[in-house]
């Protein structure tokens, strides 16, 4: 193959793959992706550089799923991954990309889980395994699962591997699959620990970095938003609601998303129009001309549609999804800032992808700031200030002598003191929607402090694990701080935010704990009770139920306010254009 694949048609994945990758709406082939699949389907070694966020799931899942034999029901694929919520996630992302790959098996693999469950899928027999490492390690040695028949062996996030003491359990469980074995070392940083590994296990293999390009964004203002608990079409809809926007792009990351995100926020009062790789030329023109021309504000894009853009009027960017890499979040903040104006860059992060911030940060040498979500109250502020602003124009430039007439005719006839007769007016203007700020309905997210740059280091600094020790079994944080402090040797202080829960709880710990660290953990017990320590980052991020801050009858329309300023604009039947 010359070049670099730009669509997945262009790579030699079988149609039944193909059909899946369409259906899901991928448009196309991530830069990790395109640059490991060709190696992998090659049969090649691979040591890639990628963190989450960058597809790489994808990279080497849909080759593995490409040369699976489901004729043969024995485990060909072995996929290692630093915790069981890792385990799953990618569990699940093959699940999903084998959709039609009828028959095709795969189990996860992770301590915690009861044993007997996995021994009656390992009998059933599975085409792919995941697994952390301590629990492969016991199914071996316990001769509950054979490798002799792995054709690829995948190390997932090797440095979170190296980074909780799991490194001599992965060597040993290299040591016990077949030396033919194709293996690809993914992870986000390379520490000579890493090199070493891949150094002694990897044949010859092909190395794929995601560069790091470096750009000067200076018109731009970037800020970060973390996804949180909070909806983020909730915090779309209150950017959309409290900020001066003329214009605004939101990048998402599949086709179907930006169909789907454009009727959410046409359901919620938004006029917005997605732009993506399977509208034609003619209709992605149209699109992009009514946004040029000022009768349309929302396009929700994909990155390959929105490719060289050029819209003045973009005041903001969101991405909604974060970008693959640095190179793409430069691409898409591009959009606006454009002819010497201002533009506002807002990327929303889950809490899992603060490392692609980080890169991101890098990249661009520039700090994003962390905003600050507009409060209801902020919305409420701002609308009362427009329509002042709507007042004072109206008496600086409209004639209103007939209804100034009319209004003495009402004081006159006795139907109340003219400044009731005024706020009876308003009232009525805004009956739809009142003035007053609706009551806050938090806490339903974490606000995160304004003083955004220490707080993002602190905790970055600090991951969240569980603890199978909660309110239930009479915990108190004096008892997990106790507990890790001495049985782990670090101090009380280096302990962070403790939460109790009824059946486990949450604590935050240092990211660079020593590789022994989890190892003593191990055999801690509190209430009795097994810590059992885990990671507690939630993979799928927040939950999806549809919640929401306030209804679609709520919004305002988009549209310039008297001072020329834009406001929000309310989708209007009389205001629709043609397609
Ligand atoms: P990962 O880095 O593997 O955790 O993937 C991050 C997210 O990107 C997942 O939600 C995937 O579904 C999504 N994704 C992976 N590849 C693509 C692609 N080519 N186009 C769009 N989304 C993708």
């Amino acid at each position: 193959m010359t070049g670099i694949p730009t669509s997945f048609e262009d790579l030699a994945i079988s149609p039944a793959l193909l059909q899946t990758i369409r259906e899901i709406g991928y448009e196309s082939p991530s830069p990790i992706q395109a640059a490991s699949i060709p190696h992998l389907l090659a049969g090649r070694d691979l040591l890639g550089q990628a963190q989450t966020g960058t597809g790489k799931t994808a990279a080497f899942a849909l080759p593995i799923l490409n040369g699976i034999d489901i004729s043969k029901r024995v485990p060909q694929a072995l996929v290692l991954a630093p915790t069981r919520e890792l385990a799953i996630q990618v569990a699940e992302a093959f699940q999903t990309y084998a959709r039609h790959l009828e028959g095709f098996h795969i189990l996860p693999v992770y301590g915690g889980q009861g044993m007997g469950q996995q021994l009656r899928q390992l009998a059933r027999g599975v085409h792919v395994i995941v697994g952390t490492p301590g629990r492969i390690m016991d199914h071996l040695r316990r001769e509950t699962l054979n490798l002799s028949q792995i054709s690829t062996l995948v190390l997932d996030e090797a440095d979170e591997m190296l980074r909780m003491g799991f490194i001599e359990d992965v060597e040993w469980i290299l040591d016990h699959t077949p030396e033919t074995r194709q293996t690809a070392l993914f992870s986000a940083t390379m520490p000579p620990a890493i090199r070493k590994i891949a150094e002694r296990y990897l044949r010859d293999p092909a190395e794929v970095k995601i560069q790091a390009k470096t750009a000067t964004v200076e018109a731009i203002n970037q800020q970060y938003w973390i996804a949180d608990g909070m909806q983020k079409l909730d915090a779309l809809t209150r950017i959309l609601d409290a900020d001066d926007i003329d214009a605004m792009i939101i990048f998402v990351r599949t086709k179907t998303e930006t169909v789907e995100l454009a009727e959410k926020l046409e359901a919620r009062g938004y006029e917005a129009a997605a732009l993506n790789g399977d509208m034609s030329q003619v209709l992605r023109e149209k699109v992009i001309d009514r946004l040029k021309k000022g009768a349309l504000d929302i396009v929700i894009a994909t990155d390959v549609a929105a490719r060289g853009l050029d819209v003045e009027r973009i005041t903001h960017v969101v991405n909604y999804d974060i970008p693959y890499d640095t190179e793409a979040y430069i691409h898409r903040i591009g959009r606006t800032g454009r002819a010497g104006r201002k533009g506002t860059a807002i990327l929303f992060v889950a809490p899992r992808e603060k490392r692609m911030l980080r890169a991101i940060e890098q990249a661009t040498r520039q700090p994003i700031q962390q905003m600050r979500l507009p409060t209801l109250r902020d919305i409420a502020d701002r609308r009362i200030e427009q329509f002042k602003a709507q007042l004072v124009e109206t008496l600086d430039s409209q004639d209103i002598g007939f209804y100034r007439d009319l209004v003495d005719k009402l004081v006159a006839e006795d139907i109340g003191e003219p400044a009731d007769i005024a706020a009876a007016i308003a009232h009525l203007m805004h009956r739809e929607r009142p003035l007053a700020a609706p009551e806050e309905p938090e806490p339903r997210f974490r606000e995160y402090p304004r003083d955004s740059r220490r707080d993002y280091r602190r905790d970055d600094n600090l991951l969240r694990y569980t603890i199978d020790v909660g309110r239930q079994h009479g915990v108190s944080p004096k008892d997990i701080v106790g507990a890790i402090a001495n049985e782990g040797g670090i101090s009380a202080r280096q302990i962070g935010q403790i939460r109790l829960f009824d059946t486990y709880s949450t604590v935050e710990l240092p990211a660079d704990l020593p590789e022994d660290f989890f190892r003593s953990l191990k055999k801690t017990w509190v209430r009795n009770q097994r810590l059992n320590l885990q990671r507690a980052e939630d993979p799928r991020g927040p939950a999806r139920s549809e919640s929401r801050a306030f209804g679609a009858e709520d919004r305002k329309p988009f549209r310039k306010n008297v001072e020329g300023r834009p406001v929000p604009r309310r989708r209007d039947k009389s205001d629709e254009s043609s397609d």
